[in-house]
């Protein structure tokens, strides 16, 4: 079974649209969504491109602010600070990578954790790692939505994550184990890791390397989701983690790449944004 992020991802913003439209009568408005874009590099620019989009087909508003990559960190921390005391912006997402001379940890922790739709604030690692309320972030969530999407049991079965990042890794690893799962986190100094993913019931690859999950390092019937986006080096067209043609009659579900965990990462800032929205209503 291939798990279509795209037609999952459509449905849910089918159904947030018709929540959003219910707003304007209950609040007076609509959630709104500010986008930060420094620079001009060519996937970042795609990447906010498929949030507006999103944003559209959501009813959600969506400002994207352009800055130049001459821009300095002050600057950028300043424009935070406004957008934070804005009462019209439910969300602030700045689109990373930053340029070199931009601390990205301090621009994180600029943003107000309330319109921090990304989680990535450290008050909303913190509040994920405590189980408290908090704004999860965008693609492990996505995840955990697709397994259940699928019928796929999480609890009692056997995770194995690799990668270890905080935006994928930890807190799809950490998500897995709120839902019961036996985790292992996998990374590159891991020992033997064939042996280790073998033991898979479910797989979650993360790690941004073209297909370096063959089929030997997969059990017949695990469920295989791969996070990755590279391009293939022989072809040039996108390509996950995971060697798909190869793994794919062995798994038993597994998501492709494109279509699969990109779009529900969208879907799921789209729901935060909503999320942030409604508790700034009280
Ligand atoms: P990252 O910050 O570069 O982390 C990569 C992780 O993979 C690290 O923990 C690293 O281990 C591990 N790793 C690297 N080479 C390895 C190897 N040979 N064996 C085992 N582990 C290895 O990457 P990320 O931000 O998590 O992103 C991972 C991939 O997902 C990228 O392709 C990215 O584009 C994609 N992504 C997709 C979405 C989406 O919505 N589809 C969202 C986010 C990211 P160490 O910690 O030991 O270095």
């Amino acid at each position: 079974m291939i798990i279509s992020g795209k037609e999952l991802s459509a449905r849910l913003k089918a159904e947030m649209a018709e929540q959003v439209a219910s707003f304007p009568g209950k609040y007076g408005r609509v959630p709104h969504l500010v986008v930060i874009l420094v620079g001009d590099d060519p996937a970042s620019v795609s990447y906010v491109t498929g949030k507006a989009k999103a944003s559209e087909v959501t009813g959600i508003r969506n400002t994207t602010i352009r800055k130049p990559d001459t821009i300095s960190e002050a600057e950028l921390l300043d424009l935070i600070r406004q957008l934070n005391e804005d009462d019209t912006v439910d969300g602030i997402l700045v689109q990373l990578p930053l340029p070199a001379h931009i601390c990205e940890a301090r621009v994180i922790e600029a943003i107000s954790k309330d319109k921090d739709v990304d989680g990535f604030h450290p008050l909303n690692v913190a509040a994920l790692w405590q189980k408290q309320p908090c704004v999860l972030p965008c693609t492990p969530k996505g995840i955990i939505k697709m397994l259940k999407a699928a019928g796929v049991g999480i609890a009692g079965k056997r995770a194995v994550v690799i990668g270890r990042s905080n935006i994928v890794g930890l807190p799809v690893a950490k998500l897995l184990l709120d839902e019961n799962a036996t985790v292992t986190i996998a990374h590159s100094r891991t020992a033997d890791l064939p042996s280790i993913t073998r033991q898979a019931e479910i797989l979650v690859v993360a790690i941004g390397r073209p297909k370096f999950v063959t089929a030997d390092m997969v059990s017949e019937g695990a469920v295989v989701i791969d996070v990755g986006v590279n391009r293939d080096p022989e072809t040039g067209k996108l390509c996950g983690d995971v060697d798909f043609a190869a793994i794919e009659p062995k798994a038993s579900v597994i998501t492709p790449v494109p279509g699969g965990v990109g779009p529900m990462t969208i879907c799921c800032l789209m729901e935060n944004t909503i999320e942030c929205f409604l508790r700034r209503q009280g």
